[in-house]
């Protein structure tokens, strides 16, 4: 049922933290980062970015990516204290109450702090 928790997703190298769609807040920025503010609620979705550089990629077609970056799959994802997201990877979120998530950027990269979440 949970593929990334019981560690039976396609291609999922253990050891892993698993989780995606993931929500917190900006804790710090990047020196890369200019799109998002410290303090601002996001979240990460199951897809959290795209290489880029791949032929679907360099098509537009990112959505199908051959090598994308998956929370929980390709990186630790939302059940750590801190994650690691892309920060072209991250959206807005209003919708989702309590606040006790933080997220942080490095050099283009963000840390969700995973407290209460999930
Ligand atoms: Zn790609």
């Amino acid at each position: 049922m949970r593929p990334t928790v019981m560690g039976t997703y396609p291609g999922l190298v253990l050891p892993r933290v698993p989780g995606h769609e993931v929500v917190g807040r900006i804790e710090a920025l990047g020196s890369g980062v200019s799109k998002w503010k410290i303090g601002q609620r996001v979240g990460v979705g199951f897809f959290g970015g795209e290489d880029g550089v791949c032929e679907l990629c360099r098509r537009g077609d990112i959505v199908n990516c051959q090598n994308p970056v998956i929370p929980g799959v390709t990186g630790d994802g939302g059940y750590a204290e801190v994650m690691i997201a892309e920060a072209r990877g991250i959206a807005y979120s209003n919708h989702c109450g309590g606040g006790r998530s933080t997220t942080r950027s490095h050099g283009g990269l963000g840390e969700v702090r995973r407290r209460a979440l999930r």
